[in-house]
């Protein structure tokens, strides 16, 4: 879609790759988040997807992605992330990765992998698809079917992470870690390496959408935290050569923020079911901002011009401690999304840095729900949530 709009001159740094003749505005975006669906069998109590789900009959068709994913390349996009929701809900998803394939992009399956059988992955193997990253609640099935609500879909995980493997493509295990099934950890990276992963990411939940619903019974506490962080230092040290383990901490407990999304709209961005593009996947958790969708805009033309991208681009939105600190261009302030759920506006230093002047309470915040006798969830679905 042509979308002839003049380039900005507002005094972002303009990139080019090697051998490109135009100037591109605010960087390449390295990396794209297809949410394909909302739809999903699971019912994860911490899911990262916003609470108003997106309807199956508005997500992109299968041509409209098609276009999509072409256009991702031209605009210099290295890997796509083909997510949802569960991806594997979408018939077409072997189409779309062939599609991958086919402009040169690195391709990555994220998935809760009950509903793929071994012909079907085997299908996606075939049409090049390069990694498979499996979600895991827990390292046995009383903890996990209970975290994602759904029965016997720990045993599936399993099944489907060996038959990965013996398809020779590389595996991540993605664990959510959360109070509920810290106490799983040893077991989980046992499972890890059990499995063959190449890599295991430590992931504790970070409180947007659901998960803030769900804050109260997720929440660890700090002694679980420390132990957490100890357990993984060793294990890094003792499986070097053998697995690779990520561990991402809360936020609320952390002295630094995060590098969100590696700065917003810097190098990644979200497509939502129905075609919205994000700068991050929990963007839309801010209100007031507005997104442009791939069914009225080319993606060249959103990556530069959109007022959601734009919002926060750069530093000079920046308010004071940021504005005058020396790691505003390592962190770029933190993770907007936080401070938006945590300070009620998004312009706001993330609470999660020390000198943040909301930082003291949230702290406070995180050891008390920690505390809490709370411990049952309200479970993702698309009537809003239900109580379990
Ligand atoms: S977090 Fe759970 S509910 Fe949400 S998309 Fe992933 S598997 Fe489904
Ligand atoms: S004050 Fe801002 S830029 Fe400095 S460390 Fe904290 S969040 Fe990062």
């Amino acid at each position: 879609m042509p979308d002839d709009q003049p380039p900005r001159d507002d005094g972002f740094q303009l990139v080019t790759r090697p051998g490109e003749s135009g100037r591109r505005p605010y960087g390449i975006p390295l990396a794209v988040l297809a949410e394909l669906t909302h739809r999903c069998p699971l019912q994860c109590p911490y899911c990262s997807n916003p609470l108003e789900l997106e309807a199956a009959s508005k997500e992109l068709a299968t041509e409209e992605w098609l276009r999509v994913i072409g256009e991702l390349a031209g605009i210099g996009v290295l890997q796509i992330h083909f997510s949802g929701g569960e991806p594997t809900v979408r018939k077409d998803l072997v189409a779309l990765v062939a599609r991958a394939t086919e402009v040169g992009l690195y391709s990555n399956l994220i998935t809760s992998a009950v509903m793929l059988p071994r012909d079907r992955l085997a299908a996606l193997a075939d049409a090049g698809l390069n990694h498979v990253q499996i979600s895991f609640q827990g390292a046995e099935p009383l903890v996990a079917d209970r975290v994602g609500g759904f029965r016997n879909g720990h045993a599936k995980k399993l099944e489907v992470a060996r038959w990965t493997r013996d398809l020779d493509l590389p595996l991540t295990v993605n664990a959510v870690m959360h109070r509920q099934n810290l106490h799983q950890l040893p077991d989980i990276i046992d499972m890890a390496v059990a499995l063959d992963a190449d890599r295991l990411e430590v992931a504790h939940v970070q409180y947007y959408g659901w998960a803030l619903k769900n804050r109260q019974a997720l929440m660890p506490t700090l002694a679980q935290l420390d132990e957490t962080s100890r357990l993984v230092a060793a294990e890094q040290q003792r499986l070097k050569g053998v697995l690779v383990i990520d561990h991402v901490i809360p936020d609320y407990y952390a002295e630094r923020p995060k590098q969100c999304m590696g700065g917003w709209g810097r190098q990644f961005f979200n497509i939502s079911p129905a075609g919205k593009v994000l700068p991050c996947h929990a963007a839309e958790t801010i209100t007031g901002l507005s997104f442009d969708s791939v069914r009225d805009h080319s993606l060249d033309w959103i990556w530069a011009h959109s007022a959601a991208f734009n919002r926060y681009r750069g530093t000079d939105w920046m308010p004071e401690p940021c504005r005058s600190c020396a790691h505003k261009e390592e962190d770029f302030g933190g993770c907007r999304c936080q401070a938006f759920a945590l300070t009620g506006d998004a312009g706001n230093t993330d609470p999660a840095c020390a000198l943040s002047p909301m930082h003291a309470r949230i702290f406070a915040l995180a050891e008390t729900e920690a505390g809490s006798a709370q411990n049952a969830f309200l479970y993702r679905t698309f009537s809003g949530g239900t109580p379990e």
